[in-house]
């Protein structure tokens, strides 16, 4: 496949903390377009780390991401403009409590994107509507459940137009009822086409959304499938150890 075809490329891609062990290892991987990629794992394998370094919250140490064909890794483009490219949504919902809903989820576009709050205000409203929580517009985060503030905080990432979405392990700190109306969210996204890298321990979750499963140890891909090869037969004993904690 021509390079130019693929959305998100990671080449060789070298990190490292203080100087310590590399906790990402020459890590290549390429995302196109509309692509569900699903990373799996053990804790402290990398994968929240390799999340933070797509998204410019990380220095690199070597290596190169490229999006849309463009390096974003050359400090030649400004990480506030990649960002608005790339949409993170994390476990922790960090909404700015003195802000309503709606006002959460336009800052972004008023601030940094310079629309207008008439239409920026329009396309919220469709989002928050699509995501069920129109109602909740003018409500501040300590009145909403954690499913609602996430949900929120889903919109907030969706108002900035992301080509990419990445989340890591939104769903790990809800209570178990409001799981589900998380992990159908970005379900839609997925069936809308939306390309996305997704860390989670939801491994039904995983096995319907994904197109892809990357399973990492210790800052490298372990194995890559297709779901139903990955969670049918993983190859690796490493993968098997780590799926049998989840039967
Ligand atoms: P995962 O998300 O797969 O659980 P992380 O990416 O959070 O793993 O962490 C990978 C490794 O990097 C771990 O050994 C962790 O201790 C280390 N690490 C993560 N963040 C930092 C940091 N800010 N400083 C030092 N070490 C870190
Ligand atoms: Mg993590």
């Amino acid at each position: 496949m021509n390079q130019r075809e693929y959305l998100l490329e990671i080449k060789n891609l070298e990190k490292s903390f203080d100087n310590s062990t590399k906790v990402l290892k020459d890590f290549s991987y390429s995302v196109t377009k509309g692509e569900v990629v699903v990373i799996l794992g053990p804790s402290g394998c990398g994968k929240s780390t390799l999340l933070r370094c797509i998204n410019g919250l990380e220095p690199i140490q070597a290596g190169t991401i490229l999006l849309d064909g463009q390096s974003i890794t050359d400090g030649k483009t400004k990480w506030s403009q990649i960002r608005q490219k790339i949409g993170m949504v994390f476990q922790s919902y960090d909404l700015f409590p003195h802000m309503t809903v709606f006002e959460n989820i336009l800052l972004g576009p008023l601030k940094v994107q310079g629309r207008t709050r008439e239409e920026a205000g329009l396309a919220g409203e469709k989002l928050l509507e699509r995501v069920g929580l129109l109602e909740k517009k003018n409500a501040y985060p300590r009145q909403l459940s954690g499913g609602q503030k996430q949900r929120v905080a889903i919109v907030r990432a969706l108002m900035m137009e992301p080509e990419i979405m990445l989340f890591d392990e939104v769903t790990a700190a809800l209570d178990p009822e409001m799981v589900r109306e998380v992990l159908d969210v970005i379900l839609e996204l997925a069936k809308g086409g939306m390309t996305m890298l997704i860390v989670t321990h939801e491994m039904q979750f995983a096995r319907a959304i994904a197109d892809r499963i990357l399973f990492l140890d210790e800052g490298q891909i372990v194995e890559s499938a297709a779901p139903e090869d990955f969670f049918g037969h993983p190859e690796t004993e490493r993968a098997q150890r780590f799926l049998n904690i989840f039967q």
